[in-house]
């Protein structure tokens, strides 16, 4: 079907053949670098530029100076030091001062080359020691004033490693050697891949043009042009790649077809719904039915804030399945949470003839040979519970229907254990309260269809936040107090530190027995729960909370996810610099949910880092979700972003997500247009990019096999 295949081309070449390689320092780039063909070498792209015209005088260097250039004279060097802090020290001086150069690696090599006498051009960033500005491991050159003076001179800084530095493949020789490689190309050997029209419309260059420019830029306003392009290049490649992986499961995976609203979906909604649905959640529901509706397999992440109403929307879908005769389940990350799900929905369900069953690890053998017994004939037409529903010995009779709560606790590999419960594939419903930022959603999860709840039901009040420090502990402790005799309930949460459970432990009696201290029985009782508990003695202290039994309830973060008292008021967050923002956000979500006001407090030390004043800042600005995902991306970047680890879809090679965010919806937009209009790439204007795809598959698998 693809006439032309890129593959031949002279940049799929093995970098061992490249002038100046040779198959010893070709091992070293695979290694220390991943670089393997020509093309890679290519895609190794500058850190930064140096302008070689720019040199700086050394007594110019502060220490409020970032990287400089000087040109200085060397005048001595002696080795210093033993073991670790073995280095080599130089001066070197110039007319305006002196400074020092060290090198804690490579040492001999160094020393040997070093010229005492001779003028170097000398590049790095710029410390201070002892009152003396030096440069550890600085780039040199021998100083040839020609190059200074006259017209901007850009010199590529690439990333190398020590060992290719020993091996003479440091930044400047991988600079030479990506030198001759594009003097060598032809135009045609880096084809356009981005149609015609894109070109023009945002001013790129060509796709040739701008390899050369983005590692030996004639201009700054060059390179710029250059490394937009590519970024863009990058970002739309994958949006179009996602777009066409989601195109194809629309199209090929089987699903079963909830072709009805029936009986029980209409009676419920019409005479035991106990609110107005949201407009969102309306809206999300009707996304819903129609994706089960066509014959596909659905598979849709729902997005809604804590206290969104997702579990409304579960049920209703569960209804639907009901209704077409299929059995559904809810699976959630918690027993605790399990339990609350199974006693709302059941009573809920009261009326209505659909039987509800709860399975957790905890479930006693008797009463769970009896659930599989039932689940297995289809008696059960709703299963709730934890983990324990993936099991093999778990059979359904029919399961169409497959709702995840609280996605970030689960894995990828266990959404996929429950598609194989059934001969095809059932429904598939993650719905996460952890707000994915949408640039994040876009690239992690591009393959998911997704829906958002963006309001929350009518009357609540916003939640109010402030920051507290540990000294101010009896005033926060009096405000509670007279949220309690008001008749509300507090939640006051301890931080885990996973280095010792035992610590944690003891952290969190002590602060037990600290609450108590403030809240004596038999005027006020208090729950606690953490990880440690047996499921008895956790749901107990749960359940005393729940039925507002004990007005105090301490605990570890076990209660982050779900738990469901409107009545609690107030949220005390012990050591809240320990949390990090989703977290944060995630403990807050337990209050406000009644009518009345609610208030969180972040107590902390006065000794905190300022990135955590950064994440305490925003948790009292706004009560708004997907800001709050923003800003820890943000904060963090996209690496550690709650599940979204080992998606692999966000390592870019010069694009940032964060930074590059007006790129990528960009990017996002235009390829969706070209799905949208020519989904098969057929047109004269999109073959390039059907061409490029194709040798870039070819190309992904032949550099595994090297
Ligand atoms: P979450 O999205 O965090 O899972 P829940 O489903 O637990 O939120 O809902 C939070 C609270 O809001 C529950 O008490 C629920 O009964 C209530 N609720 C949900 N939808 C509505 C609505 N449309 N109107 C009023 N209250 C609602
Ligand atoms: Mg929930």
């Amino acid at each position: 079907m693809f006439s032309i295949s890129f593959d031949a081309t002279i940049l799929s070449s093995p970098i061992e053949f490249l002038k100046g390689v040779g198959p010893l320092r070709a091992d070293m780039l695979k290694k220390e670098l991943g670089i393997f063909t020509f093309k890679d070498i290519l895609d190794h792209f500058p850190l930064r530029h140096i302008d070689k015209t720019k040199v700086n005088p050394i007594s110019s260097v502060t220490p409020a100076s970032d990287y400089v250039q000087v040109a200085g004279t060397v005048t001595n060097s002696v080795l210093m030091g033993e073991n670790r802090g073995r280095r080599l020290v130089a001066t070197i001086k110039d007319s305006s001062g002196e400074m020092e150069l060290v090198w804690f690696q490579g040492i001999n090599w160094i020393q040997k080359s070093l010229q005492v006498g001779q003028t170097y051009l000398v590049y790095g960033k710029a410390g201070f020691f002892n009152g003396m500005p030096q440069i550890t491991h600085p780039e040199m050159e021998v100083f040839t004033p020609e190059k200074s003076g006259g017209k901007a001179f850009l010199e590529p800084v690439y990333p190398s490693t020590e060992k290719l530095k020993a091996k003479s493949l440091g930044g400047r020789q991988i600079g030479k050697l990506t030198f001759s490689l594009l003097s060598s190309l032809k135009e045609s050997d880096l084809p356009e891949n981005l149609p015609a029209s894109f070109l023009q419309h945002y001013g790129f260059p060509s796709r040739f043009n701008a390899y050369q420019q983005i590692h030996f830029p004639s201009s700054d306003k060059q390179y710029r042009q250059a490394i937009n392009r590519l970024k863009f290049e990058e970002l739309f490649i994958a949006q179009l790649r996602l777009g066409l992986i989601r195109l194809e499961r629309h199209r090929y995976s089987k699903g079963v077809i909830f072709s009805q609203v029936g009986e029980l979906f209409n009676s419920f909604y019409h005479h035991h719904l106990p609110f107005e649905l949201t407009g969102a959640q309306k809206r999300v529901l009707k996304e819903i039915r129609q994706d089960m509706g066509q014959g596909r397999q659905m598979n849709r992440l729902l997005q809604g804030d804590v206290g969104s109403g997702k579990t409304m929307v579960a049920l209703l879908s569960m209804l639907l399945a009901a209704d077409n005769g299929f059995q559904s389940c809810l699976m959630a990350p918690t027993e605790i949470l399990a339990n609350q799900h199974f006693q709302g929905i059941s009573s809920l369900l009261s009326e209505m003839p659909l039987k509800v069953a709860l399975l957790t690890g905890s479930t006693r053998a008797a009463g769970r040979r009896k659930i599989l017994a039932a689940l297995a004939n289809g008696d059960i037409h709703l299963l709730i519970g934890t983990h324990a529903l993936l099991e093999d010995k778990v059979q359904f009779n029919n399961l169409g229907l497959a709702i995840i709560d609280e996605q970030h606790r689960f894995g990828v590999e266990q959404r996929a254990r429950l598609w194989k419960k059934a001969a095809i594939p059932p429904h598939i419903l993650v719905m996460t309260a952890t707000p994915i930022p949408r640039t994040l959603a876009m690239t992690a999860y591009g393959d998911l269809d997704y829906s958002i709840i963006d309001e929350l039901p009518p009357g609540r009040q916003p939640i109010t936040t402030v920051h507290r420090y540990e000294y101010a502990r009896a005033t926060v402790m009096d405000f509670i107090r007279s949220e309690i005799d008001k008749g509300r309930q507090a939640y006051i949460i301890f931080p885990l530190i996973e280095e010792s459970e035992k610590l944690d432990l003891e952290n969190l009696m002590r602060g037990y027995e600290n609450v108590k201290a403030f809240f004596p029985e038999p005027k006020y009782w208090i729950s606690m729960v953490h990880g440690k508990q047996a499921p008895e003695v956790k749901e107990t202290n749960m359940q005393r909370f729940v039925s507002h039994d004990t007005q105090i309830m301490v605990s570890t973060t076990v209660i982050e996810v779900g738990v469901n008292v409107p009545n609690a008021s107030v949220m005390v967050i012990e050591s809240a610099e320990k949390f990090g923002l989703s977290q944060l956000h995630q403990l807050r979500g337990r209050v406000g949910r009644g009518a009345e006001k609610s208030f969180c407090i972040l107590l902390t030390g006065t000794q905190i880092t300022n990135e955590a004043r950064e994440r305490l800042k925003t948790m009292c600005a706004t009560n708004d979700g997907f800001v709050i995902a923003e800003k820890d991306l943000e904060l963090r970047g996209p690496g550690d972003i709650e599940g979204t680890r080992q998606s692999g879809m966000l390592n870019f090679k010069l694009a940032d997500i964060v930074q590059d965010k007006h790129l990528l919806d960009a990017a996002k937009q235009v390829a969706q247009t070209i799905i949208e209009a020519d989904p098969t790439l057929q047109s004269e204007e999109n073959k390039r990019l059907k061409n490029f795809l194709q040798a870039q598959k070819g190309k992904l698998a032949w550099s595994k096999i090297s």
